[in-house]
């Protein structure tokens, strides 16, 4: 037994953390968790979870039109936005009770306080007591980057969004990533008037261009503004409640509430990095070597506050890896190769590997197959919105190096095909493998 309190101290109690907690103990570790906010982190509390599930209330929408084209006969329908939110907002709460529960089955120590780090191998929590372990591990992530701007304490984030009192008719959504396209859906279906606005005329950056390219173009028949190369001067109250967005390269614009979704920035102030010496990079994230492990030999850090790359499931591979190296003696390193993502868009895009044109600067020579259709479903329902796979081949090794999808359910589909993309099968395993009619995921096997 060490002279430590703990073997392991985390601070911060989101996936990453979590994971690592759990491992590390269950490979007979005496671990300690330290959460200010909520268990679970952004992704269970203000991100992933609570987003998905508004994406799906918002398909309802759609869903609904679409159902007299099948037969239904659909009474006029109504959204009752405070119904929808407080569901997700007790399933929010019941998940977060599990979190609890999984750290406390495994014996972790929790503490419901802020810690920062005083030493090497001690924290201070915020009750004021000092508490020394072996390894500490940073996992606090990351929150929103907040524009310089007047009128900048008028504007709603990822983080107040999930909160709102009223549904607003009129949302000005600033960037065109992830949340801002995502949120753009979500709002469009619940019957609000969505403009987005971004600094350059490429959004979704990334991903690949063609699909990214369908997006716009369902998005702006669907009703959904966009303001390119443009930004914002300052917001305004007015003062009947609403907001005068006062732009620069283009028209002012009035809305009821303005997100902005411009990035997210690591949590990494006040935490004692510098007094200790650990090195952060000029965004304020911790650096760390391949083994999570910071300029401080004995702080780690894994997830969002290492600016990796900001996915959930990265950060829980991340502290898995964590856990399993330096409590399991099993050495583990995360592969960061062909990581699947998706955006949750309406309709939503799946994508994994190489990008036609990130193929082409890195291969040279590269075929690309698309298959550009029409869902049977959305025939039937009269939904003129085309959806657009593409596969990225290497010319040189007929590897599949590429897997682009927009369309209903891509990103459920692309989860199996991603497995293909990973394994580096060729496109005649592809084209060998017989179609499952009919369904839309067919069209993976059928492009030639
Ligand atoms: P993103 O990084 O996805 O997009 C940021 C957008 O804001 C880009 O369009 C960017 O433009 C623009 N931008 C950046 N800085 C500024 C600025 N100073 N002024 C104006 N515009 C700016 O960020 P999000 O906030 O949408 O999401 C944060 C992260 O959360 C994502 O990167 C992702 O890792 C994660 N996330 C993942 C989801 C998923 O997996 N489905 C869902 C939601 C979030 P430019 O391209 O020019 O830099």
């Amino acid at each position: 037994m060490s002279d430590f309190d703990f073997d392991l101290f985390v601070i911060g109690g989101g996936s990453g953390g979590v994971r690592a907690s759990r491992i590390a103990a269950g490979h007979g570790a005496r671990v300690a968790v330290a959460e200010e906010h909520k268990m679970g982190g952004t992704c269970v509390i203000r991100g992933c979870v609570p987003k998905k599930l508004l994406v799906y209330g918002a398909h309802f929408a759609e869903d609904i039109a679409d159902a007299a084209m099948f037969g239904w006969d659909v009474p006029e329908c109504r959204f009752d936005w405070p119904v929808l939110r407080d569901n997700v907002l007790g399933e929010v709460a019941r998940l977060e009770g599990l979190y609890g529960e999984t750290l406390a089955n495994h014996k972790v120590t929790v503490f419901k306080e802020r810690a920062t780090l005083v030493g090497p191998n001690q924290v201070r929590l915020a009750s004021g007591r000092t508490v020394s372990a072996g390894k500490i591990l940073i996992a606090v992530g990351a929150r929103p980057s907040l524009p310089k701007l007047e009128g900048v304490e008028h504007i709603i984030t990822s983080n107040e969004v999930f909160h709102l009192e009223r549904l607003p008719k009129r949302v000005v959504i600033a960037g065109g990533g992830y949340i801002a396209n995502e949120f753009a859906g979500i709002f469009h279906q619940f019957g609000a008037h969505v403009t987005i606005v971004n600094r350059s005329d490429t959004i979704l950056r990334g991903y690949d261009e063609q699909i990214v390219d369908r997006l716009v173009k369902i998005s702006l028949a669907k009703g959904i503004d966009f303001r390119f190369n443009s930004g914002f001067d300052r917001i305004e109250k007015q003062p009947d409640g609403s907001l005068r967005c006062v732009m620069k390269g283009c028209d002012d614009i009035e809305a009821d509430e303005v997100l902005f979704a411009i990035g997210r920035q690591p949590n990494t102030e006040e935490l004692g990095l510098e007094e200790v010496g650990v090195e952060v990079t000029e965004r304020g994230a911790i650096k760390v070597d391949a083994d999570n492990r910071s300029s401080v030999p004995s702080i780690f850090a894994v997830g969002d506050v290492t600016d990796r790359i900001q996915l959930t499931p990265v950060a829980i591979r991340e502290g898995h890896a964590f856990a399993d190296t330096f409590f399991g003696n099993k050495p583990q390193r995360v592969d960061y190769g062909c990581i699947p993502s998706a955006v949750f868009s309406h309709p939503p895009i799946g994508a994994v590997g190489l990008t036609e044109a990130q193929a082409k600067n890195r291969l040279g020579v590269i075929r690309t197959f698309t298959s550009d259709f029409r869902a049977m479903k959305n025939v039937l329902a009269g939904r003129n919105e085309r959806s657009l796979y593409k596969l990225v081949v290497d010319a040189a090794s007929d590897e599949v190096v590429g897997l682009h999808m927009i369309g209903p359910d891509a990103p459920e589909i692309l989860q199996a095909a991603a497995i293909a993309v990973k394994a580096r099968l060729k496109k005649t395993d592809f084209d060998a493998t017989v179609a499952l009619h009919p369904t839309m995921a067919e069209e993976l096997v059928l492009m030639r």
